[in-house]
Parts: structure tokens; sequence; C-alpha cells
């Protein structure tokens, strides 16, 4: 892609971002990794603060999320849920602290938590009269959907506070998601059913808490780990009483958490989990940093999108570099034909890998692959194999542009694509890799 020209790059950014965006909230289907969005995302804000003039309303910079779905009511937050700002890098981390040291004083003493940052789906509970009321999606941070009957479902969340707790109306907030067994599971049972799989297991788990029967919702064994409390009224000091208050009200907390002195300690905490984090039963995809001392909070207030006494640390994705020997063509039983990388076989994160989704032909192209290059490749989500980019210092000048298809490779006859879509497709009904579509219907 081109960056001498800012107005054209903003421009495929905000396109590709809200395309990834419905993949991944609307339809649950991501196709790029967290890492390779969080790239886009940045690049966008990035440009956004050096040419502020090009920046609209509408960016997607502008909003926390957008997760609703129809059928579901709306409710408003009683207190806002922000999103965490999130770095990869180390440095930012430690400017995260002197930014804290900087707007509270070095006099002052503070400390941090650092836990396991939950691959998962935020919700917030409202209980009542030490019941639960009402369990909400972030939504875009003001207004969420209401999933109670589908919270219901979720064994780990209890149905009422216990009898004589000093809270009986309360807000909690915290994550669900669906443990890596279970999602290994389901995801066999729907291939055994002929049905879609899901990518990894966030969005097995956000499929799972929007959708309308919860029927369904029960049968997919969802969890929840619980790490705050929306509104105290100053009945608590730090947020290590907070923990404690929802462990003693039978909330399932972090399993693990570290109290830290130090920002050095907070790296070594994030280190350490780090080592520990694929021997927990469910995906974590970072650490969440939080100051401790809740009396700072305030001072501390918050940008338009997060609060500044918390960040989120993610951990990158392990990228091999392999070779592409050859790009085939898969048709789906939908009819749309995707681009698959045919790699020297390699290891990622714990297993050999030979062949990764391109995606489509315009991420292809965008990217700028061709066969015989040198590739990077990761699984998004841990899981699903993808060509992230291309190693370009490595190219001899023998690599060759895959082009278009204009036949389907199955059953030859003409392909289509449809003006403002990315999918190539073979519509064919006659078409052998769809058959089985038409038999089923
Ligand atoms: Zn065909």
């Amino acid at each position: 892609m081109k960056k001498d020209n800012p107005e054209s790059e903003i421009k495929s950014l905000i396109k590709a971002i809200e395309r990834h965006n419905s993949l991944y909230y609307v339809q649950n289907k991501p196709e790029i990794s967290d890492y390779e969005y969080d790239l886009l995302y940045k690049r966008l804000e990035q440009l956004e603060r050096e040419f502020p003039h090009l920046k609209s309303d509408t960016s997607p910079t502008m909003r926390v999320g957008g997760d609703q779905v129809e059928g579901f009511a709306s409710v408003v937050h009683s207190v806002p849920m922000m999103s965490l700002d999130n770095t990869y890098s180390e440095n930012e981390l430690i400017n995260f602290h002197i930014r804290t040291e900087k707007i509270l004083g070095k006099e002052n003493k503070w400390t941090y938590v650092v836990e396991p940052k939950i691959d998962g789906v935020a919700i917030s509970l409202r209980y009542l009269n030490g019941k639960l009321a009402l369990g909400i999606t972030r939504g875009d941070g003001r207004v969420g959907d209401d999933i109670t009957a589908n919270i219901k479902t979720v064994r780990s969340i209890p149905l009422h506070l216990p009898e004589g707790s000093s809270s009986d109306t309360l807000e909690v907030r915290g994550e669900v998601f669906i443990s890596k067994p279970n999602f290994v599971a389901l995801n066999e049972d729907r291939r055994s059913k002929d049905l879609e799989l899901f990518a990894n297991p966030r969005n097995a788990a956000a499929g799972s808490l929007k959708n309308l029967d919860p029927q369904i919702t029960a049968g997919r064994k969802l969890d929840a780990i619980i790490y705050g409390i929306a509104e105290h009224e100053h009945r608590f000091e730090s947020h290590l009483d907070i923990l404690s208050e929802l462990s003693s009200l039978f909330f399932k907390v972090p399993p693990k958490f570290w109290y830290c002195k130090t920002i050095q300690d907070v790296i070594t905490a994030i280190e350490e989990l780090k080592e520990l984090k694929q021997g927990f039963p469910f995906d974590i995809d970072g650490a969440v940093i939080k100051v401790n001392e809740l009396k700072y909070y305030e001072e501390l207030g918050q940008t338009a999108k997060s609060p500044r006494w918390a960040i989120a640390f993610k951990y990158a994705p392990e990228q091999v570099e392999t070779v592409l020997k050859e790009i085939t063509l898969q048709v789906g039983r939908t009819g749309v034909i995707t681009p698959v990388a045919e790699l020297e076989p390699v290891f990622v994160d714990g297993s050999t890998v030979s062949r990764a989704t391109l995606h489509n032909f315009e991420d292809m192209r965008r990217k700028d692959i061709r066969i015989g290059d040198k590739v990077f490749v990761e699984k998004a989500g841990d899981i699903i194999p993808v060509v992230v980019a291309v190693n370009l210092s490595a190219r001899t000048g023998k690599e060759v542009v895959f082009p278009e298809p204009d036949a389907c490779p199955v059953c030859s006859q003409p392909v289509t694509k449809t003006e403002g879509e990315v999918a190539i497709r073979c519509d064919n009904l006659q078409c052998p890799a769809q058959m089985k579509r038409w038999i089923e219907h």
C-alpha cells in the first residue's frame, strides 16, 4: 500500500476496519487476528493524530465498540463500560507509569494489581435486593443489550447474593468465556453436524451470549469471571478489597493475580503470566494492569474512551517465517472461492502448520502476497493459521503473482463478483463443491 497519501490511506484503513468490525462483532467470523486488527487501528489513530483535519466524526476510532444485535432490548449502563487502552510494548507500559506519576506526584504512594486478561465477552450484572436482575453486554459502552435470560444459563454466575451479605444492590463487571475444552467439543459437535465452525473461543462465547434462544446458550456451557464493581460509593479502599468482596459473594474471580509495588514488578508479573498462560483452561490474550488504590481514580480520570488508572498489555502472537510454496483455491458450500496458502511446514504456537487462509483476493493484493514469497504466519485466536505479511526484503524477483480466477476451479464455470463485495463466487447451482448445500435445503 502506498503510504505517501495520508488521505487515501486513512480512507482505505477505515474501509478495512469497518469491514473487520462487521466480521467480528456482527457476523462472529473474524478474518484477521486481533494483532493485525490492532495494527490497522493504531495506524489509523496515528494518522489522525498527525493530520487532525482528516479525522471524521464517524471514524471507527471514535467509538468503544459496537456489538449490539437486533432482537435484544437496549439498556443504559448505570456507569459507562469503558474499554481499556491497550499496548503490545513494554515502553508504553513504562509511559503509562510515568503518566500516572505525573498526575499523582512522586510523593504519593500507589501500587498495581496485574490480572490475566481473559479473552471473552465483557458483561455487566446488576443485582437488586440480592437477586440477579439484569445482565448487559458492553454495547457501545453507554448502552448495551439486555441478555439476562442468557446470562442466567451461566452456572458460575450466582442468581442471588448470599443471604445477609452487606451488598444487596450491586453492579459487577466481568467476562463471559467458553473454556478451551468446551470450545474444542463444541466445534467437534458442529463439524459432525456440518455446521460452520467458530473461529475461536471468544467468538463462540459472543455468538452464544447473543443467541435469541437461551436453550442454545445453555448448551454452550459458558463460564464467567468477575473482576470489578461498577458503583461502590467509597466502600472499598483498593482493587484487592474489591476482589476479596467479590470472592466472599461467591463470584468466580481471576484465578491468579499479582500485587506489584513497582512498574518493574509489573513487568516481571507480565512475563510470569506469559509463561503460565497456556496452562489456564481459558484463553488469555494479555494482562490487565490496574492502580490498586481507588482513592486515586478520580484524580487520574479518563480519556474519551478509557480510564487512566488501568491499561491492558497484550501478548503479540508468535510469528514464524516460512515459504509460501503455492496458492490453491477452495470453493465453499456457499460458492465463495477462497485462496489458500500452501506452506513449507513450520511449527507455530504448539503445532505444525502447512496451510493458511489468505481470506480473499483483495486482502491478498493488499498484502502483495506472491507464490515463492517468504511470509510470516501466525495463529488467529491461537487456533487458525493466517499469513500476516510478506518479508519483502527477502524477495528475489522470481515470485509469481497469483491472478484472480475467471473460472471456478471445481466446475470450470465463469465466476461472478458483486460490486462492493470482496468475495469472488461460483454461482453454478450444479457445481459439485456446492451440491451438498442444495441437497440439504
Ligand atoms: Zn463451481
